[in-house]
């Protein structure tokens, strides 16, 4: 079974085979931790948004994605620190509110890129805090749901070994270890 850990860190430069982005539907890579992977990726932004899109439309045939889909791309630059795969999911968009329809959808945008991690054959993974950030969802319950779905998914995992959470300030981090009632 994997393990779950909360680190603090920048998710850009994490050492795991597959990192997730918390993107927005049309992978516009505008902002926050998107802006930040696109960035280090590709050098260019707009570079990357081009790589996304085309993902987008091979991968789904569409170019929007709803919450449970995700779409792969290239690491490029972030090869230099082995991470191999930038897997993009969506998260709600809360707005400071949380209810279960919210929960739900991360829930999706959690399960859908673990999923995609096993098909990978990826044996590490590492998170952002999906829409803690600009999207507004409270911290405590995103920090909450991925320990939740995480447990949930431990059943079928096979080659994934180690799910990372990470937080990118040091009182987000503090936070979350909180939630989970570690040290
Ligand atoms: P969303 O729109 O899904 O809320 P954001 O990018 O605004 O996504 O924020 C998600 C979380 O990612 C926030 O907690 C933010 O602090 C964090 N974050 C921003 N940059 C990084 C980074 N380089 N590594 C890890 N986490 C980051």
């Amino acid at each position: 079974m994997p393990s779950f850990e909360i680190v603090r860190g920048d998710v850009t430069r994490f050492p795991a085979e597959a990192i997730v982005n918390a993107a927005n539907r049309y992978l516009e890579h505008g902002g926050g931790v998107a802006y930040a992977i696109a960035r280090a990726a590709a050098g260019d932004v707009s570079e990357y948004i081009r790589i996304s899109k085309e993902a987008m439309r091979e991968q789904l045939g569409k170019d929007y994605i709803d919450h449970g889909e995700v779409v792969v791309t290239p690491a490029l630059r972030l090869e230099k620190h082995g991470i191999r795969w930038v897997i993009h999911t969506v998260g709600p968009y809360c707005g400071g509110r949380w209810d279960e329809d919210k929960k739900e959808k991360l829930r999706r945008a959690i399960l859908g890129a673990l999923k995609k991690a096993e098909e990978l054959g990826v044996k590490t993974i590492a998170f952002p805090a999906i829409s803690a950030g600009i999207y507004g969802c409270p911290l405590e319950e995103v920090v909450r749901t991925f320990a939740e779905v995480v447990r949930e998914f431990e059943k079928e995992a096979r080659s994934l070994e180690r799910i990372y959470l990470v937080l990118y300030s040091e009182r987000d981090y503090g936070r979350a270890v909180e939630v989970l009632g570690g040290g």
